[in-house]
């Protein structure tokens, strides 16, 4: 019989076997939510030149300084700077050229007039150019210029490997004109569900079967933690068959490899015995509880996790060892679940086992307090889908009268 693992060891034993994966190329735009195997440094200044923060009249401010809206000054508009398209000629004192928000500021000129500033209102193209332009105020020197450089120098360090790029650190990447980023590779997660009454969603359903949830949840944590995941199906509850799930497994090169239920000690439980024989079986039972049966180990040198089959304790499995596992691979430090300290709203019995409990935290009067969500049945999905917390009872504990403070994950 294997040995009882405290979590915590589990956990450790379990991660020693992950190491981060190697970086690939991306387009920039599918670089959403991926993690930088590179750092970042600015390989240009933005904005590259000094550009028009406004619709306006480029001018020399010297020009103007006596501009008021009683004393406006007038000057002839000899050049149209659209944005995109630097002026050809030079701004000489006395000279106003028309420009818009973002056009290059034309060589002589040191300031920009909003167009609200001005008897010349209108800002639509369609307009033509005006051959003069009242002028009602004195503008400063660089007063509606966006100079060159001043969001950001070249050279600046912008990003250090392992940062998740979010959308606006994608358009500030594209911004320099890098079409590519390394970034890790994402980690190939092949699952299969395992168990004669297990079918598949859009099957009719016969007596005694019941429908894969756990494919599915799986399949979305692994989704959400950053995973890619292949969904291998079913496997009967037949040696042959779990064996033949972890063959395609191994076949598709996967970084990691799990399958859920058949771990326990019932007469058609085969996934251990698969992987004692033609694996490699690290543990198979940790001291928490739901989850008590979780099988760790290696198939074709790929290692494997072996949820329960219990919908809950599946989900309480990954999160507790596969979210770190797969962050590892990932690139991402190796963080675990965030916890609060939360004071029951009830008296709770435990086994003694490490417990992960079902529950409801909501703030009363400033504090956290957890209350238990439905029926605690590992098997009772909907108590997990209406709880915002996993409650999380010390191993050796067996009982805790309310208001007692414990850990809880927020979920
Ligand atoms: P086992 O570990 O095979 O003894 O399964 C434990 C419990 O989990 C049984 O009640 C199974 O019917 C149930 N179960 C196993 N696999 C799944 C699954 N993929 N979806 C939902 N329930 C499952
Ligand atoms: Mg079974």
């Amino acid at each position: 019989m294997g040995e009882l693992l405290s979590v915590d060891l589990a956990r450790k034993k379990l991660l020693g076997n992950f190491t981060r994966l190697g970086g690939e190329l991306v387009k920039i735009d599918e670089a959403l939510d991926r993690i930088l195997a590179e750092d970042i440094i600015a390989p240009s200044g933005l904005p590259r030149f000094d550009n028009s923060a406004v619709d306006g009249f480029a001018v020399l401010s010297e020009d103007l300084r006596l501009a008021s809206l009683d004393a406006p000054v007038k000057l002839p508009v000899v050049a149209d700077i659209p944005a995109g398209k630097p002026a050809d000629t030079v701004l000489k004192n006395g000279q106003a050229m028309r420009i818009m928000t973002g056009a290059p500021i034309p060589e002589g000129a040191d300031a920009v007039v909003p167009v609200e500033d001005t008897n010349f209102k209108s800002r639509s193209p369609k307009v033509i150019t005006p051959t003069t332009v009242d002028i009602y105020n004195s503008p400063k020197i660089g007063e509606n210029i966006r100079i060159k450089g001043e969001d950001i120098k070249a050279g600046t360090h912008i990003y250090q490997q392992g940062e998740v790029l979010r959308p606006q650190d994608i358009g500030f990447i594209a911004s320099f004109g890098t079409e590519f980023v390394k970034v890790y590779r994402r980690p190939r997660v092949a699952i299969f569900s395992s168990g004669d009454e297990i079918i598949p969603v859009g099957e009719s359903l016969l007596p005694g079967k019941i429908f894969d949830s756990n494919g599915l949840i799986l399949q979305a944590l692994i989704k959400k933690h950053g995973g890619d995941c292949i969904n291998l199906g079913i496997a009967s509850d037949r040696f042959e068959d779990v064996k033949n799930k972890l063959d395609q497994a191994a076949e598709r090169k996967v970084d990691l490899i799990i399958s859920s239920a058949g771990v326990s000690v019932g007469a058609f439980d085969y996934v251990r015995h698969v992987i004692e024989a033609y694996g490699s079986l690290g543990f198979w039972r940790v001291n928490m509880r739901p989850g008590k049966p979780l099988v760790f180990g290696s198939y074709s040198d790929i290692p494997f996790i072996g949820l329960p089959g219990n919908p809950v304790s599946a989900f309480v499995g990954f999160l507790i060892f596969i979210r770190p596992a797969i962050s590892k691979l990932a690139g991402l430090p190796e963080v675990l679940m965030e916890s609060v300290q939360v004071k029951l709203g009830e008296d709770i019995k435990s086994d003694g086992r490490e417990s992960y409990l079902r529950g409801h935290v909501k703030e009363i009067n400033g504090e956290y307090v957890a209350f238990l969500t439905g029926h605690q049945g590992s098997g009772n999905l909907y108590a997990m889908v209406q709880a915002n917390a996993l409650i999380i009872i010390p191993s050796g504990v067996e009982s805790l009268p309310t208001n007692s403070k414990v850990d809880a994950w927020i979920i």
